[in-house]
């Protein structure tokens, strides 16, 4: 039976009031301590303001798409998956969407919904929330959590779930407190390291592209002559480098690499077509536009922006008229089209990485439960654990589960 003494939350984001939510269901008293004015400032800016919520995909393609750490989860898989989550955001009044990938997604394509939803979740069922409250310190004694202690009170409780989230992205509050206090109980805390993080790029044409996203190209990432990893989907351009969900993905092979001298990115504008077949294409568009400047000849196979960079890397003059353009010449633009050669400086800071990898050791805490191996009563749910995934709704989901099985964990002590 639950005590009298409360089950605290620590951090109103996604791990935290899903948790919440949980524990005061099954008819724990629940305080959740969020140090920002409102909850779920991480979870507002998700998905681009929309909430990529969670992935339609089964368990196994799942596991698939953690880097780090997802067996861990299949117990709070088993527990709690994509469908109990969809079914619970139902309740509260979220219908949701699968779009491109597998992605699920609010059908409002609105964040704040989701918020909302979890929001009512945990106050409809007796949580307490306490905003503008801050953390300092978890209490504990003889191996035991007691409670927390804020700048103005010690908070007893009988059990003290942490959901304080990564360390990227600060401003949403996500300021690594977790990992302190975890290291201060004895847990090993796993570096945190930027996971899925945009990438400085050297080439200067790069920076003039800032803005301009491709759909449906294809990355590779080398190192020397080594292939590492090639990814296909979407991208992004930045003032600084490089951006989007295919780079994202990359970038965690770039983050791990200890050398990142002679790494590149080679980006195929066109991987639907080989060689020979995009040569075909471009000879049809050259016969098509054979009385225009090759500037202005390939608005039918790239967007405007890349034109004038993509002749000025084949070295032709753009005012050249399409039909002097020579066979070595149109190979020379085939060869940059497959292969759009950039070198990685290397991955931007943890503070602009989507994820924080590394984090509490999984070692050191029950998958069956989430309580910490170390401390009776204490709990890990969310980022704070040294687990990411990539992006397609893999990192809320991871959320979801573990908070939710937290959640439940603590109430049923
Ligand atoms: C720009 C961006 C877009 C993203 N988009 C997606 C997406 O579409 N799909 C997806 O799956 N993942 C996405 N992610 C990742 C996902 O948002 C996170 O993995 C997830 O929110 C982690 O949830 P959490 O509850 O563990 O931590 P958080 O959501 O970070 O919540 C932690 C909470 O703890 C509070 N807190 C911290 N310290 C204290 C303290 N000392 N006292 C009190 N409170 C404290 C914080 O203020 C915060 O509210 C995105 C991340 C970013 C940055």
């Amino acid at each position: 039976m639950p005590s009298h003494l409360p089950v605290i939350v620590v951090g109103g984001g996604a791990a935290g009031l899903i948790a919440a939510g949980r524990a005061a269901e099954l008819g724990a008293k629940v305080i959740i301590l969020e140090k920002n004015k409102a909850v779920g400032r991480k979870l507002l800016i998700s998905g681009k303001g929309r909430c990529n919520i969670t992935n339609n995909g089964d368990i196994n393609t799942f596991m698939e798409n953690y880097p780090g750490g997802g067996r861990f989860l299949y117990s709070a898989f088993h527990h709690f998956f994509q469908p109990e989550l969809l079914q619970l955001l139902k309740r509260y009044g979220v219908e949701t969407k699968v779009e491109r990938g597998g992605r699920i997604f609010p059908a409002s394509d609105k964040a704040s919904d989701v918020v909302q939803a979890l929001l009512n979740y945990a106050r409809t069922n007796g949580a307490e929330l306490r905003t503008q409250t801050e953390v300092l310190e978890i209490w504990q004694a003889d191996g035991a959590v007691k409670g927390v202690k804020t700048a103005e009170e010690h908070i007893e409780g009988y059990a003290v779930i942490i959901a304080t989230g990564g360390k990227s992205y600060p401003a949403t509050g996500s300021t690594g407190d977790g990992y302190k206090w975890a290291a201060a109980l004895g847990h090993t805390v796993i570096t945190p390291r930027p996971a899925l993080v945009p990438l400085n790029i050297q080439e200067e044409w790069v920076k003039e592209l800032q803005g301009l996203s491709l759909k449906n190209v294809a990355v590779t990432l080398t190192h020397g002559e080594k292939v590492l990893a090639k990814e296909f989907g979407e991208m992004l351009f930045t003032h600084f480098g490089v951006s989007g969900p295919v780079i994202l993905t990359l970038s965690r092979l770039v983050v791990e690499k200890e050398n990142r001298r002679e790494l590149k990115l080679h980006l195929n504008l066109k991987p639907a077509l080989d060689e020979e077949k995009l040569d075909k294409r471009l000879q049809r568009d050259f016969q098509k536009y054979q009385r225009r400047q090759l500037q202005n000849a390939l608005d039918d196979l790239l967007p405007k922006r890349l034109i004038p960079i993509v002749i000025r890397l084949s070295g032709i003059e753009p005012a050249k008229f399409v039909h002097q353009i020579t066979r070595e010449e149109r190979h020379k633009l085939v060869q940059i089209l497959l292969d759009l050669g950039m070198t990685v400086l290397g991955p931007r800071s943890l503070a602009e990485a989507i994820v924080t990898a590394g984090g509490v050791s999984l070692r050191e805490v029950n998958p069956r439960t989430m309580e910490s191996k170390l401390v009776s009563g204490l709990y890990f749910a969310g980022e704070i654990l040294d687990i990411d995934g990539f992006t397609g709704g893999y990192n809320l989901q991871a959320a979801f589960s573990s908070g939710y099985l937290a959640g439940e964990s603590a109430a049923q002590r």
